[in-house]
């Protein structure tokens, strides 16, 4: 039994290196891509990408890129999405339009959907990536604080969809992925701005689904559990959680990566899940089943992190 124990772990290891894609940390394309799907999956289409310069947004416009998609990357910080758009382009050869906007104002959202179909004539799909998010206790939250991860979470997600809807998708059809969260499952300790934000896009993206569906157009959820190499995961705890053995509860025994949470949301945006719509799709590697959410040890968490 020894013997099988000690050679487990290495078994498992080699498993993992062959099935888990690589990633790059921060907002870097990978030096190397192996296709696991044609590389014409996406050909001939425009992705607008809110939260595009940065983070998991920025790996789902590199992977769409990589599979013949032209994006839009667009969010507040011009010289963000600039700088991204620059390196996005280098690494695919596919156009990427930087655009600013701010998803809490639908006109900022009107003048560059204008901007995109200016230059690419068709937007095919939507992934409502922007969002803010921080470790607070609902006792020490201020009202505004509450509001503005509303404002920027729910209301800019149906800002955007909305605007998409009435300047394109109402004629054309699209598809609109909307990247949400697993915090409001279990009532995540430290996260009732964001849990409840995130579930009520879950709520949405059932609503448009059903309302949508006859204009030809899918709506899913994708909710991703901790993501290394992102802001998220950094601000969620995660160099604390990366020196303790806080992966071991994890059904998969680790975080996932930006390049698999790409890779899904490519599934949700391509005709490979043609009849799928009014779903959440949870990327997790199980973590919301099994993950702790004492309310005092993550308290702790909280302090660890922000020292
Ligand atoms: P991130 O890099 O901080 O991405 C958030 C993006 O939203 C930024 O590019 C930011 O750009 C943009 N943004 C923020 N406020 C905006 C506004 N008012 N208008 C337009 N754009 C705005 O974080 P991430 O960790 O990769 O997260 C990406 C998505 O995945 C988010 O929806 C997040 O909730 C979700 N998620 C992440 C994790 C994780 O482990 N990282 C887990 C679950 C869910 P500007 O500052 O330039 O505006």
């Amino acid at each position: 039994a020894g013997a099988v124990r000690s050679v487990r772990p290495a078994m498992a290891e080699a498993a993992m290196a062959a099935r888990v894609p690589p990633d790059e940390d921060g907002d870097e394309c990978l030096p190397q891509y192996r296709h696991l799907l044609s590389p014409d999956l996406l050909a001939g289409q425009v992705a607008f990408i809110t939260g595009g310069g940065s983070g998991i947004g920025f790996r789902i416009a590199e992977i769409f890129m990589r599979h013949g998609c032209r994006t839009v990357i667009a969010s507040r910080n011009l010289q963000r999405v600039s700088e991204a758009s620059k390196k996005l382009v280098a690494a695919t050869g596919q156009q990427c339009l930087p655009l600013s906007i701010d998803v809490r104002q639908p006109q900022t959202i009107a003048a560059a959907v204008d901007e995109a179909l200016k230059e690419f004539q068709r937007i095919d799909i939507l992934i409502n990536g922007a969002a803010g998010n921080f470790l607070c206790p609902a006792s020490a939250l201020s009202f505004n604080a509450f509001k503005t991860v509303i404002d920027i979470d729910t209301m800019g997600t149906f800002n955007t969809s909305k605007v998409l809807f009435e300047k394109y998708f109402r004629d054309h059809g699209g598809v609109i992925v909307n990247i949400t969260a697993t915090l409001s499952y279990r009532g995540q300790a430290l996260q009732v701005h964001a849990g409840a934000a995130k579930a009520a896009i879950d709520a949405m993206t059932r609503h448009l689904a059903v309302e949508w569906g006859p204009n030809n157009i899918r709506v899913n959820s994708l909710a991703p559990g901790p993501i290394t190499g992102t802001e998220g995961f950094r601000r969620l705890g995660g160099k604390f959680a990366e020196k303790s053995d806080l992966f071991s509860v994890i059904p998969l025994q680790r975080a996932g990566n930006k390049t698999e949470i790409a890779h899904s949301t490519l599934y949700l945006a391509s005709p490979l899940s043609s009849y799928v719509t009014g779903t959440t799709l949870v990327v997790d590697g199980g973590s919301w089943l099994t993950s702790p959410n004492s309310y005092s040890a993550l308290l702790g968490i909280a302090s660890s992190s922000a020292k």
